[in-house]
């Protein structure tokens, strides 16, 4: 809950003070990141609608801890954290600043949780490879929050309510995972067949989404107890776990609009919400 002894701790730096939206991108395959395709014309579309963020703090699906930890360095290097793809990929350096104020305030905002202030992490490719089409100058600071994968759903929906202060600071949050994503069962022949989803595929993206437009999200932190295209979707919980921080951001009576909300290969969605 808001109080005015938060608001205190709140750093005076940030100039912009209206309220943000918060996004979950759907990031899907690196490639993303260089490719031009119908999801980076989507990115860059919807970055047009949002106001210019003082900063922003992203939750993603790359960055699974034991326990919680913040970035809070000035230059987080770009992390290729992937194999297996073209040199050009490994080339891309995308040169945001960091922003320690914001770490040690999201710190504060989760207390009593422990949250360490990390010096070592930088930016994932789950990150940068989709705030880069927000983005592309890189000149608004990122800082990434990680997932603690010792802890459930509702631990994670709950933590991301402590954070709606920051919306209101001007900071951008961002969950970057896949709603639908099974890597085992991806079809590489029909990579590149338009919104071409299994039917299990198809029946939890249509599930999922009548929830999230219902605002109906106490089925989707409960995943594990859902039907077994759930289950198909959702293998492990690690590009799932961001959507909980983004839908745990919603406030009643906020807006709630999909796009890129396409299957690929079968087995995985690009889902993207903007909530707010
Ligand atoms: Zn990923």
């Amino acid at each position: 809950m808001t109080n005015l002894n938060d608001l205190h701790h709140i750093s005076e730096s940030f100039s912009n003070s209206e309220k943000m939206p918060v996004l979950f991108l759907g990031h899907g395959s690196p490639m993303n990141a260089i490719e031009e395709n119908q999801f980076v014309t989507g990115f860059r579309e919807m970055a047009k609608t949002l106001p210019k963020p003082n900063a922003i703090l992203c939750v993603s699906a790359h960055w699974f801890t034991q326990g919680t930890k913040v970035t809070a360095m000035e230059m987080p290097k770009t992390i290729h954290d992937f194999g297996g793809f073209p040199k050009e990929l490994f080339e891309v350096q995308y040169p945001a600043k960091g922003n320690i104020a914001l770490a040690k305030e999201t710190k504060e905002l989760l207390n009593p949780v422990f949250v360490e202030l990390d010096e070592k992490w930088g930016l994932d490719h789950g990150a940068w490879s989709v705030i880069k089409h927000l983005y592309p100058n890189a000149d608004i600071p990122v800082v990434q929050l990680s997932i603690d994968y010792t802890k459930p759903a509702q631990f994670h929906f709950e933590l991301a309510q402590k954070l709606n202060l920051l919306r209101n600071k001007g900071i951008l949050i961002i969950g970057s995972g896949n709603i639908v994503h099974n890597l085992s069962l991806v079809d590489f022949k029909n990579f590149n067949k338009d919104n071409y989803g299994f039917d299990w595929a198809i029946e939890a993206r249509e599930t999922i989404n009548n929830y999230l437009l219902d605002g109906n999200f106490q089925p989707l932190i409960d995943y594990e107890k859902q039907p077994k295209a759930f289950q198909l979707a959702i293998p492990t919980p690690d590009h799932y776990l961001p959507l909980i921080y983004t839908l745990g951001l919603s406030q009643k009576g906020e807006n709630l609009s999909l796009f890129n909300d396409k299957l690929v290969a079968g087995s995985l969605s690009m889902t993207s919400l903007k909530i707010g």
